[in-house]
């Protein structure tokens, strides 16, 4: 009997394959007793070296990747290499050798344990990044400090394999051969971590987040492992396999099909546009989101300048940053969103109260408005890009007009402050919000007064208004998107906007599952912003409805009793030649929902 796993899908793909199993740790480092003050500089120097040679692999790692794949995939060693410079941890870990006499693995191991506590707290996907950067350099240097071989991953009789181990490091990952490794399964990890991202460059299909697959399998099993709906099956009977091997035949002529599409217009069959856009959490994202035919940035997250920083990040840092992207979308609109802290994402250098209840406590808006000089710092950055193309701002988490207002004071006053060491900043930029509350939505028509656009954040809007949290793997199938509340004030946002005459949009997951991005045709929403891989999906389905249908639908949704019934009616209007097996973005919904 077969046994399947449910992970979250990190690269498309279908593979059938033996497994290899890759148990990989990190070096123990003996709990030797404290050394002689005689040898205290040898082991500061050890130290310094070991972490030289860690930055010199890494480099040449990293220079390997820029050959194999690009600029932008070798970019993700640069935070490696970064805390392999940073005074932070290699100095204060020889502080530790010097002054409490540790030999030079125990004292890295100690601050690098340092370091992780500063920020485990938070199981936000950018810190776990963070985290898995900190534990490749962690592998490296103890490695060289403890004299022990590279991890070896193959037999030398392996065939092509799956690889399946708890979690890929990047270093790993770019250093995999195509030809040997036909798929990946992980127990740990996002779809956003950069072992993940350089599977999706490398071409190999991934799925992530499985639990405790690799203790479970063993080498030489048989697995399918389905990189679009995260299902990895162990032991597979002849009737699986044949299912899955026509399923990759015709995901193959889907994906053709979605390839055309890029170049084509957002219109809908009866020829309204929908802006189009993209949701960013890098500047490096930017280019893929134009080339599958993004029309602009809706979210650009901004986090990543300050999420593991020990240091707030410089203005001319940040203003590198927003200007590139702008500079990639040549004149089409670019929303950067201000600092979304708190919640799940805490900067070391904020030194943020730990509190009970993080989603309802001190984050988003209410940070930017409480440290003034990290919100000024990027307000000026964001001002001084906005002259290179049409640069929005967007502020998280907004439930009172008193924080629009509080914020459009600071701009000005920055404006004028900018104005008056020589820069030139536009009149108007536009400022708008995310709604992400229902108390938002409830109050959308006296926001949309003061607000020059919406953005519906509905990852938040779904958890608070269902008292779901996002990112609890135990309530996953009470997060969801479609309940009748949900809806309601999803409607009630699309109506006060276009009562108001200001943009509505979304932002959130829903725009990229095809009956979301339906079901928000058919209430108004003028712009839809999705993940770059999602783009051609969510077109397909923009180009294949009628709006008059769509309205239809989400009229009828209004009056479901749950969310099955939102479902079912949904379904019911959407155009015939929509498949949504075939969706990448319709994994998340019921199974029933899906197939039948
Ligand atoms: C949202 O909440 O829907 C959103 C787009 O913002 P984030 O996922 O960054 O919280
Ligand atoms: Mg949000």
């Amino acid at each position: 009997m077969s046994t399947t796993f449910e992970g979250t899908p990190a690269s498309p793909g279908i593979v059938i394959a033996p497994v290899r199993v890759l148990r990989w740790e990190l070096p123990k480092v003996p709990r030797t007793g404290i050394i002689a003050p005689g040898e205290i500089d040898r082991e500061v120097e050890r130290l310094y070296e070991a972490c030289e040679w860690a930055r010199d692999r890494i480099r040449s790692v990293q220079s390997r990747t820029a050959e194999r794949m690009g600029e932008a995939e070798a970019a993700i060693f640069d935070p490696q290499i970064l805390m392999l410079e940073d005074a932070d941890l290699v100095d204060a870990a020889a502080t530790l050798i010097r002054e409490n006499h540790l030999p030079a693995e125990r004292a890295f191991e100690w601050r690098v344990l340092e370091w992780e506590s500063q920020w485990s707290h938070a199981a936000h996907p950018m810190v776990m990044d963070k985290l898995a950067d900190l534990a490749d350099v962690q592998g490296w240097v103890l490695r060289r400090l403890l004299d022990l071989p590279d991890p070896a991953i193959f037999d030398e009789d392996d065939g092509p394999v799956i690889l399946v181990t708890r979690e890929l490091s990047p270093g790993l990952t770019a250093e995999l051969e195509r030809e040997r490794v036909v798929g990946i399964a992980t127990d740990l990890g996002t779809r956003t971590s950069h072992g993940a991202i350089l599977a999706r460059s490398l071409g190999i299909p991934a799925v992530v987040n499985l639990g405790a697959c690799s203790d479970v399998v063993q080498n030489g099993q048989e697995v399918i492992l389905d990189g679009r709906t995260g299902h990895v099956i162990v032991d597979p009977s002849e009737e699986e396999k044949a299912f899955y091997r026509e399923r990759d035949f015709h995901l193959r002529n889907w994906e053709q099909e979605l390839l055309v599409l890029t170049h084509l217009q957002s219109k809908t069959a009866d020829g309204k546009h929908i802006d189009l856009r993209a949701n960013i959490d890098l500047p490096s994202e930017a280019t893929v989101a134009r080339d599958n035919g993004a029309e602009g940035v809706g979210l650009f997250r901004t986090e990543f300048l300050v999420v593991g920083k020990h240091a707030s990040p410089r203005e001319e840092e940040q203003y590198e940053a927003y200007r590139s992207v702008l500079d990639t979308f040549n004149g089409h609109p670019v929303i950067v969103r201000t600092f979304d802290l708190g919640g799940d994402k805490f900067p070391a250098f904020l030194h943020m109260p730990k509190e009970d209840n993080p989603f309802l406590g001190w984050r988003a808006i209410r940070v930017c408005l409480d440290e003034p000089e990290l919100f000024r710092m990027q307000l000026r950055a964001i001002l001084r890009a906005a002259p290179h193309g049409d640069l929005r701002i967007m502020l998280p988490l907004v439930n009172e007009k008193a924080e629009i207002d509080a914020t459009r004071e600071i701009i000005e006053e920055t404006r004028e402050e900018l104005r008056s060491e020589g820069h030139t900043i536009p009149e108007n930029v536009s400022l708008g919000i995310m709604i992400e509350t229902p108390a938002a939505a409830m109050s959308a028509v006296e926001l949309a007064r003061a607000a020059d656009f919406f953005s519906v954040g509905t990852n938040d809007l779904v958890q608070y208004t269902l008292a779901v949290d996002r990112g609890n793997a135990r309530l996953a199938h009470l997060f969801n998107p479609f309940h009748p509340g949900v809806v309601r004030l999803l409607d009630a946002v699309a109506r006060a906007a276009t009562s108001e005459g200001i943009e509505a949009g979304v932002c959130g997951e829903l725009a990229s599952h095809p009956l979301g991005t339906f079901l928000l045709v058919g209430m108004g929403y003028d712009s839809l912003s999705v993940g770059p891989a999602s783009l051609p999906e969510v077109k397909k389905v923009i180009r294949a409805l009628d709006t008059g249908e769509a309205r239809k639908a989400a009229r009828e949704a209004l009056q479901a009793a749950d969310a099955d019934e939102v479902i079912r009616i949904l379904r019911a209007h959407l155009p015939r030649e929509l498949d949504l097996s075939l969706f990448a973005g319709s994994w998340n919904l019921t199974p029933d929902a899906v197939t039948s």
